[in-house]
């Protein structure tokens, strides 16, 4: 299969369009034909494991480029770390509301579901060519310590990781600096998630240094972390339907960059019929505004209770403007160069119809997640964590609207025992793996650097240029 860019200018195969990452010409790589999952085929789905589901999703995209037994094996690996056999258990809450658990990888987030298995490629790719990797990414808190853990310790590969300083919870923080192998660097930026993510394309479009350090993507540019994530959509409607539930099912995801919904918008288009997709977002509401009025504009940045869902620009936000504009990467390239240039994109009502048949959209305050993980917890014995209590006080907006009852899997995408801030203030205590308070007494290592890119890529080159395979 070929993977083009959202702006038209290259088309590369799976292996060398998973190490672009971005593409030259500043544009998303997107599948040149979306697969298509018939109904026969979901069917037959069912009864998979989680494994052997992701197996059959992604070959459909590698498309030969690694052979079944080797795929098989990265699977296999990447999800041999994950604490429930189910990989993503599902837990009914209550009527109509079911919790897809995304949360039990080794750093108790979602990133670990399509960042395990990153890690383990990267590795593979990297022994197969002969070649050594440099990752490099931004991270509101969570991919940072997956990325950093599907890597630490691997041969042949590295990476360093940007993270804004004192934005990120204590034991997110904690993930990612008592890694002390030599293949991993870990900086914290003296600015916002933004600045970060802006640091890093700003340093993936710098030829000049992308080539010579041959930096590698993690963050949700990279596409394979939108395949990858389609899983366990796929396995969660399976699941539902093999247990006999046959109405509609819709999804709740809590919303940052725009990468985990961006996944279910595809499995949508391969063919899983999802009937109502609700994108939550916290008070940093650009994609709610996007999807109520047709006006995508960055505001204030504000500081919540969900940090991973603090973001004003949505990196994969692109990908589906290439969708909504019916393929054409004309139109793309256009509004993304007056997006760089105005700071605002604008779509007329025809598209915007279709935007609001695609997605509802809530925007959650910090005092109604809190409200919600309170009455969660008192009511129904579930623990949720802050960026999960968005998606499912979202969830009950929705549900009041709603003509015909579907069931609903709302995504639960981290452990609340990352999050103690938000814990403190719904008065909640949230069952601490051991895992995470052993965190508290290990030796870290934090490096700060000024929120510049030409700083970062001094102390880029200065890490990548070490051998760290040994
Ligand atoms: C990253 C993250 C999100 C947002 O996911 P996107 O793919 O960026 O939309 C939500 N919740 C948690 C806990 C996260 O780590």
């Amino acid at each position: 299969m070929r993977f083009v860019s959202t702006r038209g200018g290259s088309s590369l195969g799976f292996i060398d369009s998973f190490l672009e990452g971005l593409a030259p010409d500043g544009g998303l790589y997107v599948p040149q034909q979306i697969p298509v999952i018939d109904k026969e085929k979901l069917d037959g789905w069912r009864t998979l494991s989680f494994q052997e589901l992701a197996f059959e999703v992604l070959r459909l995209f590698v498309d030969g480029e690694i052979v079944d037994h080797d795929l098989e094996e990265l699977i296999h690996t990447s999800f041999s770390t994950f604490t429930d056999d189910e990989v993503v258990p599902i837990k009914m809450v209550r009527e109509n509301l079911a919790i897809l658990e995304l949360f039990h990888g080794p750093t108790y987030a979602f990133k670990d579901i399509a960042l395990q298995f990153i890690g383990n490629l990267y590795a593979y790719i990297a022994k197969r060519k002969q070649e050594v990797i440099h990752i490099l990414a931004a991270t509101s808190g969570d991919t940072g310590a997956a990325a950093i853990y599907g890597v630490k310790g691997k041969p042949a590969i590295s990476i360093a990781v940007l993270y804004p300083s004192g934005m990120v919870s204590r034991v997110q923080e904690l993930q990612m600096t008592t890694v002390l192998d030599d293949n991993v660097l870990t900086l914290a930026v003296d600015g916002n998630f933004d600045d970060c993510q802006r640091i890093v394309k700003q340093l993936f479009s710098d030829e000049a240094l992308k080539k010579p350090l041959s930096l590698r993507a993690v963050n949700s540019i990279n596409f394979v972390r939108i395949i990858v994530q389609m899983v366990y959509y796929i396995y969660a409607y399976g699941k539902m339907r093999a247990d006999g539930y046959n109405g509609p099912i819709s999804f709740s995801v809590p919303t940052g960059n725009f990468g985990n919904i961006f996944s279910a918008y595809l499995a949508k288009r391969m063919g899983l019929p999802i009937a109502s997709l609700l994108l939550a977002t916290n008070s940093n509401d650009i994609l709610t505004r996007f999807i109520d009025t047709g006006i995508y504009e960055p505001k204030d940045f504000a500081m919540t209770y969900s940090p991973a869902m603090d973001i004003q620009v949505a990196s994969n936000f692109e990908r589906y403007l290439y969708y909504l504009f019916d393929e054409n990467v004309n139109q793309v390239k256009t509004i993304m160069e007056q997006f760089a240039a105005t700071g605002r994109i604008t779509v007329g009502d025809v598209l915007l119809s279709e935007v609001q048949k695609d997605f509802l959209s809530y925007s959650i305050d910090d005092e109604n997640c809190v409200r919600t993980m309170k009455t969660y917890n008192e009511e129904y014995g579930y623990v949720l964590d802050p960026h999960t209590a968005c998606g499912i006080a979202a969830f009950e907006k929705a549900r009041t609207k709603e003509t015909k009852p579907a069931l609903w899997l709302c995504l639960s995408t981290a452990h609340p025992a990352k999050f103690s801030q938000a814990m403190a203030a719904a008065g909640t205590v949230p069952p601490m793996p051991e895992s995470i308070s052993s965190l508290m007494n290990e030796k870290q290592k934090v490096e700060t650097i000024p929120c510049d890119a030409q700083a970062v890529a001094l102390r880029l080159t200065r890490f990548f240029e070490v051998d760290h395979s040994q």
